[in-house]
């Protein structure tokens, strides 16, 4: 299911298209010295690698414009060069190469630098983000709405944006961010409310993860729920190789771009599992992941429910008296013991990303599925049935006859 989309204008990142129903792009940002060429080209492909669609990189020297065009060519994505304080480094990273800019208009306010700067990147035919930032709001707003708050992130933006109107330039998206994940939601509902110019979604300084991240996810996956948002990045304090891969995942856990790796779903273990799922899933998620196949694996702990709960899954495995129960898309395809378990389901994930779903039901195991019916019931005697099925159905067979009193 795809969430209904906000209609935003286009504009272009390189090869990159963002908004105008474009798919929904993952962005990051390096953190070496943007003048070490070859370490900020390593950690370009390691984003790239990872799910980032974008790199931005700083540019606060004219040793670090002067790295980005020798960076850019080299580049398998588009670069976007980050600019504070000094316009003149704007209009070197474009002389530099690069794809787009990210301008900050709470701390280059001069209205005369702003147009110079939309003009040379008019005639270049490249977009500028108007990145407004709640930690740096400039002063004159932050006084007049008495805090950075959504009215005063809004405000800065569309000034920006009107400087740019002055010029013609119309070629913009904007991010409003903030640390603080409701005011960031509200932020960027009123910005959409406001203006169609695409949006880049982030909620900045989060944090290392876990906190990090999960602020990250409440602001961006919140918006994206709602139809808002055409690119996104998140701000984690770690390795932004991080960032690139959260970014991906959850664009693909929410439908909003294809699966390129590996979903893996498993049960969260209860007293009736058979194996220790939390070894299992982890050990399966190592294997598979390396794999790099786009397929949704689920580990469930025993063979009563497993099957049945994770019958959406395009391949399962399910434990149970001393065995692995393999399944595809529910059905059982084949049994083999507990210690090559692993192994078996490793091996049938390569087939069934070699094969496909339905070769790999037609050549299942005949005896597979009343084995695993056995060990069901097996369990169930052993263990109850967690569903009272029996129960219910003596229980709906006494209310059926007594409604006839
Ligand atoms: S699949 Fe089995 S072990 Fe896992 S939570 Fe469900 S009942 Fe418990």
């Amino acid at each position: 299911m795809e969430f209904a989309r906000r209609k935003t204008r286009r504009v272009r990142v390189g090869d990159v298209d963002v908004g105008g129903g474009a798919p929904i792009s993952v962005q990051s940002m390096t953190t070496t010295k943007t003048a070490d060429v070859e370490a900020t080209l390593t950690q370009i492909y390691a984003l790239a690698s990872n799910g980032a669609d974008i790199v931005r990189v700083t540019c606060n020297t004219v040793e670090a414009a002067q790295g980005i065009a020798e960076i850019v060519p080299r580049s398998p994505v588009p670069i976007v060069a980050d600019i504070h304080y000094q316009y003149r480094l704007a209009l070197a990273s474009i002389e530099a190469g690069v794809s787009a800019l990210r301008l900050n208009p709470g701390n280059i306010r001069n209205e005369n630098h702003i147009k110079v700067v939309a003009k040379a990147a008019m005639e270049a035919r490249i977009p500028i983000r108007i990145g407004v930032n709640a930690g740096s709001l400039d002063k004159e707003l932050l006084d007049k709405y008495g805090g950075p708050v959504p009215r005063a992130l809004v405000a800065s933006a569309m000034r920006e944006v009107r400087y740019f109107d002055d010029v013609g330039f119309f070629d913009v998206k904007i991010s409003v961010k903030h640390s603080n994940v409701p005011l960031m939601v509200e932020s960027y509902r009123l910005l959409a409310d406001t203006t169609d110019y695409p949006l880049h979604l982030g909620v900045t300084e989060a944090g290392p993860p876990p906190g990090g991240l999960i602020k990250g996810v409440a602001g961006i996956a919140t918006l994206l729920n709602e139809g808002i948002g055409d690119t996104i990045r998140f701000s984690l304090t770690a390795d932004p190789v991080e960032e690139a891969k959260v970014g991906r995942s959850l664009l693909e856990y929410l439908g909003l771009r294809e699966r390129t790796k590996l979903d893996l779903i498993a049960c969260p273990s209860c007293g009736r599992a058979e194996v220790d799922v939390i070894k299992v899933a982890s050990e399966v998620n190592d294997r598979l992941s390396a794999l790099e196949l786009p397929i949704q694996v689920a580990v469930m702990g025993c063979v009563v429910n497993g099957p049945g709960e994770a019958r959406e899954a395009d391949l399962g495995l399910a434990a149970g008296r001393g065995r692995g129960h393999l399944f595809i898309k529910g059905e059982v395809v084949r049994v083999v013991p507990e210690s090559e378990m692993v192994d078996a389901l490793v091996e049938e994930a390569q087939l069934l990303a070699d094969e496909g779903a339905e070769a790999r039901l037609a050549a299942a195991d005949v005896s597979a599925a009343d084995l695993a019916q056995e060990t069901r019931v097996e369990l169930l005697s052993l263990q109850g049935d967690p569903n009272r099925t029996a129960a219910r159905k003596a229980a709906i067979a006494d209310i059926v006859a007594g409604s006839s009193d």
